[in-house]
């Protein structure tokens, strides 16, 4: 426990002269009485024997009264003493346990303070300071304490101090003592200047404080936040941390954030505007409104915008985040343009036919399934044509495959051409199409299946140096109720088409179940 030092307690000597004073004073009345007494009665014994006369016992008289004098004074004296005496008694404890209380305060908050006089250029140490910094006390020299600074730390100190003696005030400051015995502290050093009239530095008050733990701690912190900031910056995948306000401010992003957006890295965070990097700013609030409202968004695509202006798909997720008390976002982005043309790759090659392009026989039938649907909800007609390029096999044998392969591209061309924007076209067989005019009746039906079939017959190929034309049949059919279903409609359009190749080849036959059949047939030329 740290113990007042005696050099500074100057209330302790005034009460240890006023608890003697009663005593003193005491011994004083009772010596000047008797001395007083003693010598009066003893003089004017003898004059009076002697003289008969009073006035030449007077001398003997005026020490008496003297003596009384005296003695009334030590009489107040001791009265002053025993009425103000022990109000300084309590004072004087008051101040030492002021001081003890000080010296706690100082040892438990290892702080240690300071003052010095620039009259006398003498500096107070406080004893918790001279611990603190491994000072003698008996050292009252400021320079003793600038002879501790770490060389490297001089002349920083030294230009805040000098700041500080120049225009008076306060000044702080952090930085490394070496403390005797080479054992390195972190001291943080306040102090006050106080400037005399003439603006000189007259008085200065101040306090040093270990920090060496703090700034261990300070510095362990530091780095953990290095490291962490390096992971971050580290992981490909962009990460960012928006307050969770109006505007979506950016807390953070990390190096892969404006990697993605193309933002030129010295750009502060305060500058990123992050509503510019989506092509619908209102995709950005919706999306932070979402994570607010149920906790976390998980890969919902968006498209984004890099400062280039080059627009990207990118998958965005995101949960809140309590940022050191900051109400936040936290947001993982994706550029995923690429998987997302691999997606639509993979789709079309696995519902259309790399041949020809058409649809392939299960998504014509799914579309023509969805097709259905609508039509009998909207009640649209609803027709559909089957198409079968005649004796191809025998296109085969005598060009062989590849050719044939051609032809059947070629026939896809052609019928592409006849048939609106809207309406479906699958390869559903080797040589066999299929075809859904949407809002068509079979009379439409039948009117396109005609085109496509007299287009065909004035395809012309080049085989082998002579030119050469191909036919099709084709069978048509429509939707006949609400009760239909795609499989009867097709049916009754192969129905159609086996009748077409029956009556000859290179025709149209609609065919309607119940009702007679409809042949409507053209011969070649
Ligand atoms: P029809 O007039 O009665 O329709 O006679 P066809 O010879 O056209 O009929 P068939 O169905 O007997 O023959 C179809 C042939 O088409 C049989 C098959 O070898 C051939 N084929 C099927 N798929 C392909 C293909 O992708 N490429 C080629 N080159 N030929 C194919
Ligand atoms: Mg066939
Ligand atoms: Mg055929």
């Amino acid at each position: 426990m740290p113990r007042a030092p005696d050099q500074c307690n100057p209330p302790r000597l005034a009460s240890s002269l006023l608890r003697w004073t009663p005593v003193l004073a005491s011994a004083g009345l009772w010596a000047s009485l008797g001395l007083s007494s003693g010598y009066a009665s003893y003089e004017n014994i003898e004059i009076l024997y002697e003289q008969g006369s009073v006035e030449s016992a007077l001398p003997g008289a005026w020490v008496w009264l003297a003596g009384c004098l005296l003695s009334g004074l030590l009489v107040v004296l001791v009265l002053l003493q025993r009425r103000y005496g022990r109000r300084i008694e309590q004072l004087q404890e008051q101040l030492e346990r002021s001081f003890h209380r000080l010296q706690e305060a100082q040892f438990i908050a290892r702080i240690g303070s300071w003052d010095r006089n620039f009259e006398t250029g003498e500096t107070f140490w406080s004893e918790e300071a001279c611990k603190l910094l491994g000072l003698e006390q008996a050292r009252t020299d400021r320079k003793h304490y600038e002879r501790l600074i770490h060389p490297d730390d001089v002349e920083r100190v030294t230009e805040i101090i000098a700041a500080a003696y120049y225009q008076g005030g306060t000044y702080q400051c952090d930085h490394r003592v070496i403390c005797p015995g080479g054992v390195e502290k972190y001291i943080r050093l306040s102090g006050q200047v106080f400037m005399g009239d003439d603006k000189t530095p007259v008085r200065e008050t101040g306090t040093v404080q270990d920090i060496t733990q703090q700034h261990q701690a300070d510095t362990a912190i530091q780095r953990s936040e290095q490291r962490l900031r390096a992971i971050l910056d580290a992981t490909p995948y962009p990460i960012l941390i928006l307050e969770n306000t109006d505007h979506l401010p950016v807390l953070y992003a990390n190096r892969a954030t404006y990697a993605l957006f193309h933002i030129d890295p010295g750009l502060a965070l305060d500058d990123i505007h992050l509503q510019d990097g989506w092509v619908d700013a209102t995709e950005l609030t919706a999306f932070a409104q979402g994570v607010v409202q149920q906790g976390s968004v998980l890969a919902r695509e968006t498209l984004l915008k890099d400062a280039d202006g080059r627009h990207f798909w990118g998958e965005i997720s995101g949960n809140m985040l309590d940022y050191s008390g900051v109400d936040a976002v936290f947001v993982t982005l994706a550029d995923i343009s690429e998987q997302r043309r691999i997606r639509a790759e993979m789709e079309r090659l696995a519902t259309t036919d790399t041949l020809t392009g058409a649809l392939n026989r299960r998504s014509f039938l799914d579309a023509v399934q969805r097709e259905l649907r609508r039509s009998v909800r909207y009640r649209h007609p609803f027709a559909l044509i089957l198409l079968d390029i005649d004796h191809f096999k025998r296109i085969n044998d005598r060009y062989g495959h590849a050719f044939g392969d051609e032809v059947i591209r070629r026939f896809c061309e052609v019928a592409r051409t006849c048939l609106r924007e809207e309406d479906l076209l699958g390869r559903i067989g080797g040589e066999e199409f299929a075809a859904v005019l949407v809002s068509s009746e079979e009379g439409g039906g039948y009117l396109v299946a005609e085109r496509i079939r007299k287009r065909w017959q004035e395809e012309a190929f080049d085989c082998q140096g002579a030119r050469s034309n191909f036919t099709v049949s084709v069978g048509v059919a429509q939707l006949l109720s609400d009760q239909d279903s795609v499989e009867a409609v097709m049916e009754r359009a192969d129905r159609g088409l086996y009748d077409a190749k029956r009556a000859g080849r290179n025709c149209v036959i609609v065919y309607n179940g119940e009702r007679p059949l409809e042949l409507r047939q053209q011969r070649p030329q």
